[in-house]
């Protein structure tokens, strides 16, 4: 049985990891300081003999002994990483820091839950992972993505400076059940709105893009990432190359849910990528993985959870 830590664990990615990997037989410490995250998301988890909680805020050191580590604290939406920008940035480097420490010690294994922000406001497209990207590196995004590349530093110079086992997974944008209700990402917020007959907010003119994974294939991505030869440590991008028009999303979610809302088109937001797309070739050949669930089948899922939750 192997002992795994994951940081973040009772947000929404976080949450969806712990309960797989008990169900895979292994013994979970679950950390987080329940900024974004919630005991809701783990309370079907509370109880089982093979499952931890630690309240803990992940820039402050703390010694535990582990085989695994995934790292995932982190608040993910830019209205959460954006609302205290010297803490996303203090939780991306200091808390990195306190988990290589930790992986240090005890010869542990770690994953970097990294992102697709890593590539910025990319020129190429498809992002691969040997495109170092455009980022801003003093606007309001910079935090995270800053944040973000400073981690995926600190994880190489451990691996060549200390013989440190890491590896990196670049996520692009996943959704999915247990997203919060004020989680403010795309796919939650027009669900939601939708569901409430509100005004759908498309910021820009709609036509920029994202790509779209459930969060059970990225859950699979990331458990093939750890269980992967030590010779591969990425980065890897995990994603949906299924790429759709924000305006797109939109207009299938007013059709999924049979909604009445009409479409409230509000300001741009500065540095919003105008687009954004995996190339996943490189799971694909050294991880045997790619995505199984298109969106249409995904958004129904999500749906059907936000339906039942804000019904209660
Ligand atoms: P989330 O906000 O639901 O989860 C983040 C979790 O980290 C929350 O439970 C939060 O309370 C916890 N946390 C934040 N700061 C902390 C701190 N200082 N100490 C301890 N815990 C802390 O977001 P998510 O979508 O589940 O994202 C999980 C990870 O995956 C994040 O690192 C995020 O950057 C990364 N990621 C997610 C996506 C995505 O689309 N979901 C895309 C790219 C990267
Ligand atoms: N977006 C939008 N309306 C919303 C929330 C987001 O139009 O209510 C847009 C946002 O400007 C971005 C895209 O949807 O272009 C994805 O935003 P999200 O916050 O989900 O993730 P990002 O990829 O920007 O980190």
């Amino acid at each position: 049985m192997k002992r795994i830590l994951v940081t973040g664990g009772a947000g929404f990615l976080g949450s969806h990891l712990c309960e797989r990997l008990l169900k895979e037989g292994n013994d979970i410490v679950c950390l987080d300081n329940f900024f974004t995250g919630s005991k809701k998301n783990i309370s079907h988890l509370m109880g089982h003999p093979h499952f931890e909680l630690i309240r803990h805020d992940i820039t402050n050191p703390i010694y535990l002994e582990v085989d695994e580590i995934y790292n995932l604290a982190c608040p993910a939406s830019p209205v959460h990483y954006q609302f205290n920008p010297i803490k996303t940035i203090k939780t991306n480097v200091m808390g990195a820091i306190n988990v290589l420490g930790i992986a240090k010690r005890t010869k542990a294994k770690i994953i970097q839950a990294s992102t697709s922000e890593v590539y910025g406001d990319p020129d190429v497209h498809p992002q691969t992972e040997s495109y170092w990207g455009r980022v801003n590196p003093i606007g309001i995004r910079s935090c995270y993505d800053e944040g973000k590349r400073a981690a995926e530093c600190l994880m190489m110079d451990y691996r060549r400076q200390n013989s440190v086992n890491t590896k990196i997974v670049r996520i692009f944008n996943t959704y999915g059940p247990r997203m919060a209700v004020n989680d403010g990402r795309v796919v939650s917020n027009f669900i939601i709105q939708a569901l409430q007959g509100k005004n759908i907010t498309v910021y820009g003119d709609g036509n920029h893009t994202r790509s779209f994974c459930y969060c059970d294939d990225l859950i699979d991505g990331l458990i093939r990432m750890m269980n992967s030869g030590d010779d591969f440590y990425g980065p890897v991008n995990i994603g949906n190359p299924g790429e759709f028009t924000i305006l797109q999303l939109a207009r299938m979610v007013i059709e999924m849910t049979g909604s009445c809302s009409e479409i409230d088109f509000q300001p741009l937001p500065s540095d919003d990528p105008a687009q954004r797309k995996p190339d996943i070739t490189l799971a694909e050949n050294k991880l045997g993985w790619k995505p199984k669930i298109p969106l249409e089948e995904g958004l129904v899922q999500t749906i059907q959870y936000f339906r039942d939750i804000l019904k209660t």
